[in-house]
């Protein structure tokens, strides 16, 4: 098969704004295949196993980890790239880095760190990540972190309040300045909401926190299983719900190629530099836009505000302020690697090592640090 030809729009290794850290030129490879596999090699991309969205990862084997919701990304941002002739190679790597800051317990976890850093500055998992590929990953003798492209970075760094964005430099530079990222970095962000809108109804379904008679009331869920009975009338249980999924991704997909085709057409755009310029490009349709607002929605009032989700994510606060509250108390209950690093801000360290945690670690250090019969 030729090669496939990149727009012009794109993101071109041989353009690059660079690394921080001047290296020799990959061989084999391309820059941004390299900021991939630096990332799949990460200490952080490990963890990602052990660390969940919604489900605290001891509840079942069959929920979504942080690592498959990163390959499910991946995977999707990859087709769109494909289709709109963007660089698949950035994408794939946005897709696998977006989630390495997040901290065990999903959101509950992530709200309870920033609650205790608050007085400290203040903890953000978007500018986590960025922190833990710039700064806290330790693989390579000439520099922190993995060095990833200005491309890589910039993707992974979504959002960012505009105090941190101005400690920065380049890569917090669009946030003061009011422009785009790429548009390899855009199509993360949207492939990462078509993962996780869906994968939420399937392990909702799965752990039996959500029926399908409650979807009725969801336009893009009902219209897709209605189709799927109409042609499987005897279709029922995880099969019914797996088509249905599969066939709301192929929209969401398909609208997604095309209106970001329509949208990219009208701007066109002869650079990435004036993609960064345009209005955001990638975008869904205005109806499917809705309708995935509108599955946002019921998601959160019915799964994200479920009893039984609630008690688990109090639980996971509890256990994120107990062992904050315990380091910041007496830093000398921090592992040494750990103590070296408080020695300039306790709170960030203290900070950077619960948010590194997997959901079992935290459980387990939780466990040393307050039960009487562990050591
Ligand atoms: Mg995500």
């Amino acid at each position: 098969m030729p090669e496939r030809e990149l727009a012009a729009y794109a993101a071109r290794p041989e353009r690059s704004h660079g690394r921080r850290h001047r290296e020799p030129p990959p061989r084999g490879r391309s820059e941004y295949q390299r900021d991939r596999d630096r990332i799949i090699h990460s200490t952080a991309f490990r963890r990602l196993e052990y660390k969940t969205q919604v489900f605290i990862n001891h509840e079942g084997d069959l929920f979504r980890t942080r690592l498959t919701h990163s390959l499910e990304v991946a995977q999707i941002a990859r087709s769109v790239a494909r289709s709109l002739d963007l660089n698949e190679d950035l994408v794939e790597a946005i897709a696998l880095a977006h989630d390495l800051g997040h901290t065990p317990f999903g959101h509950a976890g992530q709200d309870a760190l920033n609650t205790c850093m608050k007085p400290h500055g203040g903890f953000e998992h978007n500018l986590q990540s960025l922190r833990v590929v710039d700064v806290l990953e330790q693989r390579y003798a000439a520099f922190d972190g993995l060095n990833l492209t200005f491309e890589a970075r910039e993707g992974i760094l979504k959002h960012c309040s505009l105090r941190n964005a101005r400690a920065l430099g380049d890569v917090g530079e669009r946030f003061t300045k009011n422009r785009r990222p790429s548009l390899e970095a855009q199509l993360a962000n949207l492939a990462d909401e078509i993962a996780y809108n869906n994968h939420d109804v399937d392990d909702g379904l799965r752990s039996g926190l959500l029926v399908p008679e409650q979807f009725a009331q969801v336009t893009i869920v009902a219209r897709h299983m209605k189709a799927v009975l109409r042609q499987y009338p005897k279709l029922t249980g995880r099969r019914l719900v797996h088509e249905t999924v599969r066939r709301m991704i192929d929209t969401l997909v398909t609208d997604l190629v095309r209106a970001s085709a329509d949208s990219i057409r009208r701007h066109s755009p002869a650079s990435i530099e004036e993609a960064r310029l345009a209005p955001p490009l990638i975008t869904f349709s205005s109806r499917v836009r809705e309708e995935s607002q509108e599955l946002k929605r019921f998601l959160r009032e019915h799964l994200y505000r479920h009893y039984r989700v609630v008690r688990m994510s109090a639980k996971a606060r509890r256990v994120v302020a107990d062992l904050f509250g315990a380091f910041l108390a007496d830093p000398r209950l921090l592992p040494p690697e750990f103590q070296a690093r408080a020695q300039d801000n306790t709170p960030r360290a203290i900070a950077d090592y619960i948010a590194g945690m997997t959901d079992r670690y935290a459980i387990l250090e939780h466990r040393r640090l307050f039960a009487i019969e562990e050591t």
